[in-house]
C-alpha cells in the first residue's frame, strides 16, 4: 500500500507524518495531535504554505510544508459545573489565552477579535463562580456585600464566620437555658468520655460548658460572675467558625474530654485549681476563629496568619490571641477578678497549653513526656506543665476514643475539611498536603496510620501515669483500630494489583508527623 509523507512543523520544529493513502481522516487528524502532544480537548490549526488554514485530512500534499499549531483548549466541549475539574479549566483557558494574546501580539502588533470574546466568556465564567457563595471552597467567592471585594485568594473567610442573626438566636436560647437546673444524671454522663455531643444543640452545649465550671467549683474558687462567664460562653461560640470540623462542636469535645480525664484521673486531688481552670480554658479557647486551612496552607499561601507569626504555629498562636482579646474585655474576662500576679500565672499557662496544641511539636512533647515519666513529681513545676501539655493535645485528637457513633461522623467532617484544603491547594497552584488529598486518602487509611502512629503511642504514655484510662481511653482506640483495619481491608482489591495505596497501606509507614502535621507540608 502506497505511503504518504506529509512535512511540517509544530512550535517551530520540523515533523515528518507517515501514513498509508487510505488512512481514515479521523486517523490523520489524531497523528497530527499527537506530534503536536495536544490534548483532547485543545484545537489544532493547520496553515499551508499560503498561510491559510486548511483540514487536517489524507488528501494533504507530500512536497508542501505545513505548519501545525495547537491553539486553545475548547472551553465550549462541556456545560458549567460546579466542580474542580471545570474551575480548573478556567485558569487553564486563561492562562492559554494569555499566552495565545502574547504570541499574536508579537507576531501580529495586536490582538484579534477572536481572543477578545474567547477571554470575555472566560472572564464571565468566572464572574459566576465569584457569585456562588455555596461554592466558595473554591476560593473563588467574593462577598459582594462588601465594598472593597478586592481579588484576594482568602475571601472565602468571610462567609466562614458566624451571622449576627444565628448569634443573637443562639445567645437568646442559652440565657433563657441557663437558669434551669442540669439533671444530675446529664452532670454526671458529662464526666464521661461516653459522651454523646451529636444531641445537643449550641445553646444546650453553653449550658453544658457552665455546668464544667460550676461543678469544678471554678465559680466559687475565682469569683467567677455567672454573667461574665455567659458572656465569656458567648464570645467563645461567636468566635468558632461554621466550617466542618474545627467549629465550636469540636471545641465542645475537645474541653468535655479535658473535664472526663480531670474526673477520670482524679486530677482535682493531685493539681491545683488554678491549673485544671487553665487546661479546662485552653481546650475551649484551643481552635478559636481556625478557618479549615491548617498552618501548612497558611504558609504556603503566605495569608496573613503566616505573615504575622513568621511561619511560627499560625493558626496556634491566632487562636491564643483571639482569646485574649475576648478575655481583654472586661464584661466577658472570667479572670477579672483575680489579681495581676494570677492572671499572669493563667495567662502563660493557656499560651504554653494552647500553642502544644501545633502537631509540628507532637514528637517533643511526647518525649519530654516520656523521660520524666519514671520520676514523675505532680510538685514538680516542670513536670506538672508538660503533663498539662500531653493532656490537653490528648484532649484535642480523642475522637476515637469515644463509641463509634459519636466518633465516625466526626471523622466524615474532618476529610471534608482535609478535602476541601486539598481542592484549594490544587486551584491555587500550591502544594498538595498529602493526608488531605481526596485522591490518595480514604477513612480507613487515615484512621489506621493515625491511631497506629499517633494515638496509640501517646495514649498508652499517658496511661502509664493513670493506669484507669486503659480501659476508659485505649479498649476504644484499639477497637476503632480494628474496626479501620478491617474496612481497609474490605476496600483493597483482591488481586491488590489495581488499588492505588493511599497513606499507611503498601508504602513504608508514615512518620507520625507525616500523618498528623507532616513537617514537609508546612515547609
Ligand atoms: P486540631 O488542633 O487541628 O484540632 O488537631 C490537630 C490535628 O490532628 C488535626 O488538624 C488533624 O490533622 C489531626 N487529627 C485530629 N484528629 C484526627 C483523626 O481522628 N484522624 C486523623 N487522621 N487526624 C486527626
Ligand atoms: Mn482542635
Amino acid at each position: 500500500m502506497a505511503a504518504r509523507i506529509i512535512h511540517f512543523t509544530v512550535n517551530g520544529r520540523p515533523e515528518q507524518a507517515e501514513f498509508p493513502e487510505t488512512c481514515p481522516a479521523q486517523d490523520v487528524k489524531d497523528l497530527f495531535r499527537s506530534a503536536a502532544e495536544a490534548g483532547p480537548h485543545d484545537i489544532l490549526k493547520l496553515y499551508n504554505p499560503k498561510g491559510n488554514i486548511i483540514n487536517i485530512s489524507p488528501s494533504l500534499e507530500p512536497d508542501a510544508c505545513y505548519t501545525l499549531e495547537v491553539v486553545a483548549a475548547d472551553c465550549n466541549s462541556e456545560p458549567l459545573a460546579s466542580n474542580g475539574i471545570c474551575e480548573e479549566k478556567v485558569y487553564l483557558c486563561d492562562s492559554r489565552l494569555q499566552s495565545l494574546e502574547r504570541k499574536l501580539q508579537m507576531e501580529a502588533g495586536e490582538t484579534p477579535a477572536v481572543v477578545h470574546e474567547m477571554k470575555k466568556q472566560v472572564d464571565s465564567f468566572r464572574e459566576k463562580l465569584e457569585g456562588v457563595e455555596h461554592l466558595s471552597w473554591l476560593g473563588l467567592f467574593k462577598d459582594l456585600s462588601d465594598e472593597t471585594h478586592k481579588p484576594s485568594p482568602f475571601y472565602h473567610k468571610r462567609a466562614l464566620h458566624k451571622t449576627r442573626k444565628e448569634c443573637e438566636r443562639v445567645r437568646e436560647a442559652f440565657v433563657q437555658m441557663s437558669s434551669l437546673e442540669v439533671s444530675e444524671d446529664v452532670r454526671q454522663y458529662l464526666k464521661t468520655p461516653t459522651f454523646d455531643n451529636w444531641q445537643w444543640e449550641d445553646a444546650e452545649i453553653m449550658v453544658l460548658l457552665q455546668v464544667m465550671y460550676t461543678d469544678l467549683e471554678f465559680i466559687s474558687t475565682f469569683n467567677m460572675e455567672p454573667e461574665v462567664l455567659q458572656q465569656f460562653l458567648f464570645e467563645v461560640y461567636r468566635r468558632y467558625n461554621n466550617i466542618p470540623f474545627h467549629n465550636f462542636k469540636h471545641c465542645f469535645c475537645v474541653t468535655q474530654m479535658m473535664y472526663g480525664l480531670i474526673w477520670l484521673t482524679d486530677l482535682r486531688s493531685r493539681m491545683d485549681s488554678m491549673d485544671l481552670l487553665i487546661m479546662l480554658t485552653s481546650a475551649l479557647c484551643h481552635d478559636l476563629d481556625h478557618t479549615g486551612y491548617n498552618n501548612a496552607y497558611q504558609i504556603n499561601a503566605r495569608t496573613e496568619l503566616a505573615l504575622r507569626y513568621n511561619d511560627i504555629s499560625p493558626l496556634e498562636n491566632h487562636h491564643c490571641a483571639v482569646a485574649f482579646q475576648i478575655l481583654e474585655k472586661a464584661e466577658s474576662n472570667i479572670f477579672r477578678n483575680l489579681s495581676v500576679d494570677r492572671y499572669k500565672r493563667i495567662r502563660e499557662g493557656i499560651i504554653k497549653c494552647v500553642l502544644a496544641t501545633d502537631m509540628m511539636s507532637h514528637n517533643e512533647i511526647l518525649i519530654k513526656f516520656k523521660a520524666i515519666l519514671p520520676t514523675f513529681d505532680f510538685t514538680n513545676k516542670e513536670h506538672k506543665d508538660v503533663l498539662m501539655m500531653i493532656l490537653i493535645k490528648a484532649s484535642d485528637v480523642s475522637n476515637e476514643a469515644r463509641p463509634l457513633e459519636v466518633a465516625e461522623p466526626w471523622l466524615d467532617c474532618l476529610l471534608q475539611e482535609f478535602y476541601n484544603q486539598s481542592d484549594v491547594e490544587k486551584l491555587e497552584g500550591l502544594p498538595v498536603t498529602p493526608f488531605m488529598d481526596r485522591d490518595k486518602v480514604t477513612k480507613p487509611s487515615a484512621q489506621a496510620g493515625f491511631i497506629r502512629l499517633v494515638l496509640l503511642p501517646l495514649f498508652v504514655e499517658l496511661a502509664n501515669l493513670f493506669p484507669c484510662l486503659e480501659q476508659h481511653i485505649i479498649d476504644p482506640v484499639r477497637k476503632a483500630l480494628d474496626y479501620y483495619t478491617e474496612m481497609e481491608k474490605q476496600n483493597r482489591p483482591e488481586s491488590g494489583a489495581q488499588g492505588e495505596d493511599t497513606c499507611g497501606g503498601g508504602h513504608s509507614p508514615p512518620t507520625a508527623n507525616q500523618t498528623a502535621e507532616p513537617a514537609a507540608a508546612a515547609q
